[in-house]
């Protein structure tokens, strides 16, 4: 199910099938819409819409184009607004330099009182930005740690505004036109984006996909925007559809799926999830921040059985591979590992792999190599960092300093075992990549460095 975080269904251009739009939009998975407010009447019949129609959501906010319009009184009226359950985010609103509409010092004062509205109540907010990177960045900067989040929508600038707004925290969405033939360069920024910080939006009436190019655009079209970013990002159009689900339901509060996952898919591999549980207490680990990994609620009630396992895989068959991954070490369930994997192959798993933290030995207090050979077709060790003192100061090993060369014994021991050896190394600064890589590759291992942050 997708969500479009950005239309104008409010604009005349739907008056005559509106109906039909909406239902158009639902007929090609579209669950949710969020029609953005861009004036104080524009608002005010988002919000209209938001009650007649369950899927649509409603923000509140005046263009910069017309930012002469935006008093206290506005402001106070927004706020009344606001206590609606469905107003989900204050926007769009920002600065545009492109056309210059409105005097650059009356875009500046709307959008600072929007700014200190969406932070008084607490709420996301939609950003737009044209030809006006510098003053809107030196802003956001300002504001950085009063809690402002929110999305840069209709991104159109290039690759060092997205940086500066990945580092603010900001989601980013692009509109139907990556999908134009003459959009290469855009296309090119659009690359650079880490799918955690995407959303979808047609900006609907504007910008209709090639396809419809000239014509109206509406969210139904969404599909063809997932299509376009599958092929950016190299993800497959569920994965697209799931991962920018979630973030639009995280960024506007519009209710998250709660279902931990045991078995989740991402591109064409299965991932196994069986524990929570980890000897390492890494730095950068993302469980302390989110119990989701593109999309999928990793964080386990209770850690399954076998057969919980089996159920959830279904069958193994038409996956490339199944991993054991997920939110934890899945070695301190070794015999579960090796049970499952064992069924999973006699249920015509092709290949099964083993992404650990190379504990393995130490949690099970014996060298546990051979026990995987023949179970397990290979395994991804994640070695992270390059030296003994970096590994017990980062990943917090709770088995100390001894951490560190006993992982490497345990590749050593996997190569030994004829078992497909992988050791990973993360991009963190301080840490010599090239260092990391002749250790694995000195040990028979193939050598893979993974960025920090990126994670699935
Ligand atoms: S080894 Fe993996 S799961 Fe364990 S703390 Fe480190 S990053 Fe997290």
């Amino acid at each position: 199910m997708l969500i479009d975080t950005h239309c104008h269904l409010d604009f005349k251009d739907f008056d005559g099938d509106r109906d039909e739009v909406i239902e158009r939009a639902g007929k090609a998975g579209v669950a949710k819409i969020i029609n953005v407010g861009s004036s104080v009447e524009g608002s005010r019949r988002a919000l209209e819409l938001a009650g007649i129609y369950d899927m649509v959501y409603a923000t509140l906010g005046v263009h910069p184009h017309e930012a002469k319009t935006v008093t206290d009184k506005v402001i106070n009226d927004f706020r009344s607004l606001a206590k609606d359950k469905k107003v989900v985010a204050i926007g769009e609103v920002g600065l545009d330099y492109f056309r210059n509409l409105s005097p650059r010092d009356e875009q500046v004062a709307a959008f600072r009182k929007f700014i200190a509205l969406a932070l008084d109540l607490d709420r996301p907010m939609i950003f737009h930005s044209r030809e006006a990177k510098d003053d809107i960045l030196a802003i956001l900067k300002e504001e950085r740690g009063t809690g402002i989040r929110g999305v840069m929508h209709c991104f159109s600038e290039d690759a060092d505004f997205l940086k500066e707004c990945l580092d603010l925290g900001l989601f980013v969405s692009f509109t139907c036109n990556i999908t134009f033939k003459n959009a290469e360069a855009l296309r090119k920024v659009a690359r650079l984006v880490p799918v955690e910080r995407l959303l979808l939006e047609t900006d609907a009436p504007f910008l209709a996909p090639q396809e419809f190019r000239g014509s109206r655009n509406e969210p139904a079209y969404l599909a063809l925007l997932v299509e376009q970013w599958s092929k950016l990002l190299n993800l497959s159009k569920e994965d697209v559809a799931r991962i920018t689900t979630h973030n639009a339901n995280s960024l506007f509060a519009l209710g998250l799926d709660e279902k931990a996952r045991i078995a989740y898919q991402i591109r064409d591999s299965l991932y196994l999830n069986i524990t929570n549980r980890c000897t390492n207490r890494c730095d950068f680990c993302i469980r302390d921040r989110t119990a989701f990994v593109k999309g999928h609620n990793l964080k386990l009630e209770k850690e399954p059985s076998v057969d919980d396992i089996l159920k959830a895989v279904g069958d193994p068959g038409k996956y490339r591979e199944v991993v054991f991954c997920g939110y934890g070490e899945s070695t301190v369930r070794l015999d579960v590992v090796k049970t499952a994997a064992r069924e999973l192959k006699k249920k015509g798993a092709l290949a099964i792999r083993i992404v650990t933290n190379g504990h393995g030995d130490l949690i099970n207090s014996r060298p546990i190599a051979k026990e995987l050979f023949g179970l397990v077709d290979s395994v991804s060790v994640s070695l992270n960092v390059d030296t003994e003192q970096n590994y017990t100061r980062i990943c917090r090993p709770e088995f100390g300093q001894a951490a560190y060369a006993r992982i490497l014994d345990f590749i050593k021991a996997c190569v030994a075992n004829n078992i497909e050896t992988e050791v990973t190394c993360l991009d963190l600064p301080g840490v010599d990549v090239g260092k990391c890589e002749e250790a694995a590759r000195n040990l028979g291992a193939s050598f893979r460095m993974r960025s920090y942050g990126v994670v699935g």
